[in-house]
């Protein structure tokens, strides 16, 4: 069988300048880091790769902060478009917890556990209500 090669998604957010996450003021960029994710593209696996800052803070507030992509938040393991296939498949298109994870699997090559997409669900609608 043919080895299928993962597509790959590149993504970067790392400006020279950062503003702080506590007070706004900006810090300099110093270096950069990439993070990497699972990713959903149709019929093949996928990979997100996010290039973000790390910045030099010119406040007191912490020595050190980074930039973030609003694609792949600093921690996720799952790029946003994995999880929002998760969610509206649950919320949109009613199939069970199960059914969407039977349909990444089998569309997008991406294996979630069932508590991810709890987790999942329970962010987006926290979002909502915001
Ligand atoms: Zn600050």
């Amino acid at each position: 069988m043919a080895q299928i090669r993962a597509r790959m998604r590149r993504l970067s957010k790392a400006p020279r300048t950062w503003p702080c996450p506590v007070c706004g003021k900006r810090g300099r960029r110093y270096a950069f880091r990439e993070q990497q994710a699972v990713d959903a593209g149709l019929g093949r696996p996928a990979v997100l790769k996010v290039r973000v800052g790390l910045y030099a803070a010119r406040c007191e507030c912490q020595k050190v902060f980074e930039s973030f992509h609003p694609e792949l938040p600093k921690g996720w393991k799952f790029s946003r478009r994995v999880r929002e296939l998760a969610v509206n498949g649950v919320v949109r298109d009613k199939l069970s917890v199960e059914d969407v994870r039977c349909r990444l699997r089998e569309e997008f090559r991406v294996h979630v556990c069932e508590g991810c997409v709890h987790k999942w669900l329970a962010e987006a609608g926290g979002e909502n209500q915001s």
